[in-house]
């Protein structure tokens, strides 16, 4: 990296060691211009991107709001909830490692049926059918209340 004393183009690391749990890389960098030294940290960027929607709003990425649409996908299907947790792990660690710091709304719906089609038939075809239509997680989330509180109780 570009030395931030003189802008000289070369600088070398003298030492480099890990810090705060091993989560971290400091280096001490000395430019071979004005021999200036300087430290840098470096660290994996893990956190979640911002969900982009389709009408272009940003928010943050809402886990709850996902476990929500798996257990409606879900409910009444014999998948435990620790699965449920699973494939939302699996999910935040593909966002996670992405690196991208934007990630639209369709993309993670992607990311549920794909997951959810691994998972249950039914549940697969109640997301997807749902959502295709919708686009939008939010959106298939109130249509799935709105369905609960129209269907009639069945009795089984
Ligand atoms: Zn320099």
């Amino acid at each position: 990296m570009y030395c931030p004393f003189c802008n000289a183009h070369d600088t070398k690391v003298t030492d480099s060691r890990l810090v705060g749990d091993g989560s971290q890389v400091r280096r001490r960098r000395e430019c071979l211009n004005c021999h200036e030294r300087f430290t840098t940290y470096e660290r994996a960027e893990l956190a979640l991107p911002m969900v982009v929607k389709r009408e272009g709003q940003r928010e943050a990425f809402n886990v709850d709001k996902v476990r929500r649409g798996l257990q409606r996908a879900l409910e009444k299907r014999k998948v435990p909830a620790a699965e449920i947790e699973r494939v939302l792990n699996e999910i935040m660690q593909a966002l996670r490692s992405s690196g991208e710091r934007e990630v639209s709304s369709l993309v993670i719906g992607e990311y549920i049926m794909e997951k959810l089609r691994a998972l249950d038939d039914v549940a697969y075809v109640r997301f997807a059918s749902v959502y295709r239509r919708f686009q939008d997680i939010q959106e298939f989330s109130d249509e799935i209340n709105r369905l609960k509180v129209d269907e009639p109780e069945v009795e089984s």
